[in-house]
C-alpha cells in the first residue's frame, strides 16, 4: 500500500466562508475555510474552528484568522508530517494548499479516519490474501497429491511401455490412474482391433455388471465416433440431453461432462480414451485435455510398439514356418524331419529302442499330374498328405521331401513289424478313391522301410536305405511295401498272413483246447488241468500259442477268443463233473482281456461278464474254475486289478499267478491279492537239478508260499530228477511232460477215469 499523504486524508466537512462573514451557531463542529473576496476563487486567508467561534462569539471570520500565522501543508506531504506540524503548533487541523490555492483541510481526525480505513482495507486484503493462500495451499496440496497420482499413472504407463504387448490389466491401471488424476467418475479405454472395430475395452468407475449390460460396445457412432474417425479430441460440458447422440450405448451410466481423446500416433488411430463427470461437477478444461492427450500419446507409442513387435513376431513365425514346413501340404520339410529324426535316433540310442523310416513315393504320379494338370496335381498331393497323416499316431511325423515323395518317421517302435503295420495301413487308406475336383481319382504308393539300428545309423543313411527299399517295392509291381532288410520282409509277410488267417480261425473252428493235468506229487492224483489253446490252421499247420496269442492281443481278437476259451473250458469241466470226475480247470487270461475298458452300458467289467456268463451257461461250480494271470497283469492298473480279483474271489473262482518268479512281484506283495496258487515258472524247474541258485529260488518260493497258505504248482517238470528235488522241497503239486503233455479233452477223460499217476496210458 502507498505512503499515506495529506491529499488522501482531506476532511469533508469544510465550509467555505468569506472573511467579513460572522459565524452562525453551528450544530455540528464544522471547519471554516475563510476566503477574501470570493469563496470559490478568492484568496484563502485561514481556518476557523467551531472552538474558535465559541471562544469569540462576536468576532467575524477575519478576526478569527487574522490573529494567527497561516500554516499550511501541501497535498503531497505525508500525513505524518501534517500530524507533526499540528502537534508542534497545538492545532487540530491544517489547510492544504497547493501553490497558494486552497485544496482542502486535513485534520487529526481525518488522518485517523483514513488510517483506520486503510487498516481496515489492509485487514481485508490480508484476509483475502490468507484466503487466497489457503486456496493456493489447498491447490498445491491437491496438486501434489495429483502429482503423486500422476507419478503413479506415469509409472503404470512406464510399466505399460515396458511391455511390448498391451495387456488388459495394464490398460486398466492406466485408465484408473488417469481418472483418479482428473477426478473423473467414469473412464474407459477402447482399442481398435485389426479390422478397425472397437472391440477391446477397459472401464473404470463402472461395475462389472454395468460393463456387462453396456454390452456391445459403441461402434464409433455419434460424436465419440468422430474422435476416432477424425483423430480429434472432444470436450462437452453438457450431454445430459442425449448421450446417445454423443455415441454412448444405451446402458452406459448417466453422465454430463465428457472428455474424449484419440489414441493416435503418426495419424494412425489405435483407439480412444474417454472420461466423464469430474467429482466437483466442473467441466473438463484445457489442462485436463492436455494431460489425457499426453497419456494417450504415450499409450499410442506402446501400442505402436506392440503392433510392430507382433508384426515382427508373425513374420518371424512365418519365416520359421517356411524354413520347417512344406508350403503345399503343411507337412514338415526335410529340415524339420532331419531334426526330428536325429532326436529320435539319439533317444533310441539311449534307450535301446528302434526308429522306423518309411520312404513313400506315389505310383505313376507323373502321369496323374499330366492328366489332371498341375493345380489339381497339387490338390491330390495335399489329400495324399492328409491320408498319410491320418494313419499315424501322435509323435509320428509325416514329412514331404518334395514332388511326390513323402517320409514317415516312427520314432519309437518296439518291433520292426510296427513299421510294416503303419505301411500296411497307409496302403489300405489309399485304396479308397480321392475326391479331386469332384472326380474319383485312384492312387497307390510304394513304400520302402528302413530301421534304426538294424540298417543305417544316421538319417541320411536311413533315407538312402528306405529309398532303395522303395525302388524294390516299385520293381515288385508298386502299391506295396518292402523292408531294406530282406528277412524283415518275409517276417512281415508271415505276420500279415497270420493275422489274415487268425481272423477266420474262430469261425472256422480251427481252435481247440488241450488240457494238461496237474498232479499231487505224493498221491499221483490229478488235482486239476490247465487249458492250453491249440490252433490247427489248414494253411499254416499247428500254430503255437506263443506265436499267435501276442498277435491276437494286438488285434483285439483275444477278446472273442478269450470268451470262447472260458466257455469251452467250463463246458468241458462241467461235462467231467457231471460224469463223476470233478476236476478244476485252469484258464490262462491275457492282459488285454483283463484290462479291457468298461464301457458306459456295462455295469460290470467285461471280464467279469465273460466269467459269469461261462459259469451260468455251463453250470460249473465256481471253485472248479481257476484263472491264471501273470505277474505283469497283476502289477498293471493296480486299483482295477484288485477290484476285479476281489470280485472273482467273492464269486468263488480260484486265482493263480502264472510263470511266478519271472516278474518283479515279491511274495509279501502278493499277500495283498486274493491269490490261491503260485505256479513256479518252468525256467526254474528246468535247471533245478543242476543250478543251485534255481534250486534255492524254488525252495524259497515253496517255503514262503506255504507260510502264506498258497498252493504251489511247479510247471515244466520233465524228469525224475526234477521231481525228486521238488519232492524234497515239499512242493506238492506238479505239472509237466513227465506226467503228461497237454491232451485233447477225450484223452484227458481217460486219465481222469484212471484217476491216478502212473497211468497205464501216457497219451500222445
Ligand atoms: P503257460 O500258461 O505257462 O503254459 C505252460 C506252457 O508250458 C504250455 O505251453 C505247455 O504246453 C508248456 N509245458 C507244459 N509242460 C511242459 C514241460 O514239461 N516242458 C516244457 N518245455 N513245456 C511244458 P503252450 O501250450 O505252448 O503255451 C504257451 C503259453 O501260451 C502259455 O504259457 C500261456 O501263457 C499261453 N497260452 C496257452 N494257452 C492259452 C490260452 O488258452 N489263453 C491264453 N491267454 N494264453 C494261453
Ligand atoms: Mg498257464
Ligand atoms: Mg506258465
Amino acid at each position: 500500500m502507498d505512503r499515506l499523504i495529506v491529499g488522501d486524508c482531506l476532511w469533508r466537512q469544510v465550509v467555505r466562508v468569506l472573511e467579513e462573514e460572522r459565524p452562525a451557531p453551528a450544530a455540528a463542529q464544522p471547519l471554516f475555510a475563510v476566503f477574501r473576496e470570493s469563496v470559490d476563487s478568492g484568496v484563502f486567508v485561514g481556518l476557523a474552528t467551531a472552538h474558535d467561534i465559541m471562544r469569540h462569539p462576536d468576532w467575524i471570520f477575519a478576526d478569527l484568522t487574522g490573529h494567527r500565522e497561516l500554516l499550511s501543508v501541501a497535498p503531497d506531504s505525508s500525513a505524518r508530517r501534517a500530524l507533526k506540524m499540528m502537534d508542534q503548533h497545538g492545532l487540530d487541523a491544517l489547510p492544504v494548499l497547493e501553490q497558494q490555492l486552497f485544496v482542502g483541510v486535513v485534520t487529526r481526525q481525518s488522518i485517523l479516519g483514513m488510517l483506520l480505513q486503510r487498516e481496515h482495507l489492509l485487514l481485508m486484503e490480508s484476509r483475502e490474501l490468507k484466503k487466497m493462500l489457503d486456496v493456493k495451499h489447498q491447490q498445491i496440496f491437491s496438486w501434489s497429491e495429483k502429482l503423486a497420482g500422476s507419478h503413479e499413472a506415469s509409472r503404470s504407463l512406464l510399466r505399460v511401455l515396458a511391455h511390448t504387448s498391451v495387456q488388459n490389466d495394464l490398460l486398466q491401471t492406466g485408465i484408473e490412474a488417469l481418472s483418479k488424476l482428473l477426478e473423473a467418475r467414469y473412464g474407459a479405454i477402447g482399442i481398435l482391433d485389426e479390422s478397425g472395430a472397437l472391440k477391446h475395452f477397459v472401464y473404470t468407475g463402472v461395475s462389472p455388471e454395468q460393463v456387462q449390460s453396456i454390452g456391445p460396445v459403441p461402434q464409433g457412432k455419434g460424436l465419440l465416433g468422430v474422435v476416432i474417425q477424425e483423430n480429434v479430441s472432444l470436450r462437452l460440458d453438457d450431454m445430459t440431453k442425449d448421450p446417445l447422440s454423443v455415441g454412448f450405448p444405451l446402458h452406459h451410466p448417466p453422465m454430463k461432462t465428457l472428455l474424449a481423446v484419440p489414441i493416435s500416433h503418426h495419424g494412425r488411430v489405435y483407439g480412444r480414451i474417454y472420461l466423464c463427470d469430474k467429482e466437483d461437477g466442473e467441466p473438463f478444461n484445457k489442462n485436463d485435455e492436455e494431460l489425457v492427450f499426453s497419456f494417450a500419446h504415450s499409450l499410442s507409442l506402446v501400442l505402436d510398439n506392440a503392433r510392430e513387435m507382433e508384426e515382427i513376431k508373425q513374420t518371424r513365425q512365418s519365416m520359421d514356418y517356411m524354413a520347417h514346413f512344406d508350403a503345399l501340404t503343411g507337412l514338415p520339410n526335410r529340415t524339420l524331419l532331419k531334426d526330428r529324426t536325429e532326436q529320435a535316433i539319439s533317444h533310441a540310442q539311449r534307450n535301446g529302442g528302434m526308429v522306423g523310416i518309411l520312404f513313400l513315393d506315389l505310383d505313376n504320379f507323373k502321369m496323374v499330374n499330366d492328366t489332371l494338370g498341375h493345380t489339381l496335381g497339387d490338390v491330390l498331393l495335399k489329400k495324399v498328405a492328409d491320408r498319410i497323416s491320418d494313419c499315424l499316431r501322435d509323435g509320428d511325423t509325416a514329412a514331404r521331401l518334395g514332388g511326390d515323395e513323402f517320409i514317415v518317421l516312427l520314432p519309437d517302435i518296439s518291433d520292426t513289424q510296427d513299421a510294416a503295420k503303419v505301411a500296411g495301413k497307409i496302403l489300405e487308406s489309399l485304396m479308397l478313391p480321392l475326391d479331386i475336383d469332384r472326380h474319383e481319382v485312384f492312387v497307390s504308393i510304394s513304400i520302402g522301410i528302413s530301421i534304426y539300428p538294424d540298417n543305417s545309423k544316421d538319417m541320411d543313411g536311413l533315407l538312402a536305405d528306405a529309398d532303395s527299399a522303395m525302388y524294390h517295392a516299385k520293381k515288385l509291381g508298386k502299391n506295396n511295401y518292402q523292408f531294406f532288410t530282406p528277412e524283415m520282409n518275409s517276417s512281415a509277410q508271415d505276420y500279415m498272413k497270420l493275422e489274415k488267417h487268425l481272423r477266420r480261425a474262430l469261425e472256422q473252428n480251427e481252435l481247440e483246447l488241450y488240457y494238461q493235468p496237474q498232479v499231487d506229487i505224493e498221491t499221483g492224483l490229478i488235482i486239476g488241468v490247465e487249458a492250453l489253446i491249440r490252433w490247427f490252421s489248414p494253411e499254416l499247420g499247428l500254430v503255437a500259442p506263443a506265436d499267435f496269442i501276442p498277435l491276437a492281443e494286438e488285434t483285439g481278437l483275444i477278446v472273442p477268443i478269450g470268451d470262447w476259451i472260458l466257455k469251452t473250458a467250463c463246458t468241458q469241466a462241467r461235462f467231467w463233473q457231471q460224469n463223476g470226475l470233478p476236476v478244476r480247470v485252469a484258464v490262462n487270461l491275457s492282459g488285454r482281456q483283463f484290462h479291457r475298458a468298461q464301457n458306459q452300458q456295462q455295469s460290470r467289467h467285461p471280464l467279469l461278464d465273460a466269467v459269469l456268463d461261462a459259469l451260468d451257461e455251463t453250470g460249473l461250480p465256481p471253485d472248479l474254475l481257476e484263472l491264471e494271470i501273470t505277474e505283469g497283469i497283476l502289477m498293471q492298473h493296480l486299483d482295477t486289478t484288485m477290484e476285479i480279483l476281489n470280485t472273482l474271489k467273492n464269486i468263488g473262482v480260484r486265482l493263480s499267478v502264472d510263470d511266478f518268479g519271472t516278474g518283479y512281484s515279491s511274495l509279501s506283495y502278493l499277500k495283498r491279492f486274493p491269490i490261491d496258487t503260485l505256479k513256479i515258472d518252468k525256467s526254474f524247474v528246468n535247471d533245478i537239478s543242476t543250478d543251485p541258485s534255481d534250486k534255492a529260488i524254488v525252495a524259497a518260493i515253496t517255503v514262503m508260499a506255504q507260510q502264506l497258505k498258497l498252493e504251489v504248482v511247479a510247471e515244466g517238470v520233465e524228469t525224475e530228477a526234477q521231481l525228486e528235488f521238488l519232492r524234497e522241497l515239499r512242493c506238492h503239486y506238479v505239472q509237466g511232460y513227465y506226467f503228461s503233455k497237454p491232451l485233447p479233452a477225450d484223452e484227458v477223460l481217460l486219465l481222469l477215469q484212471q484217476g491216478k499217476y502212473p497211468w497205464q496210458w501216457a497219451g500222445r
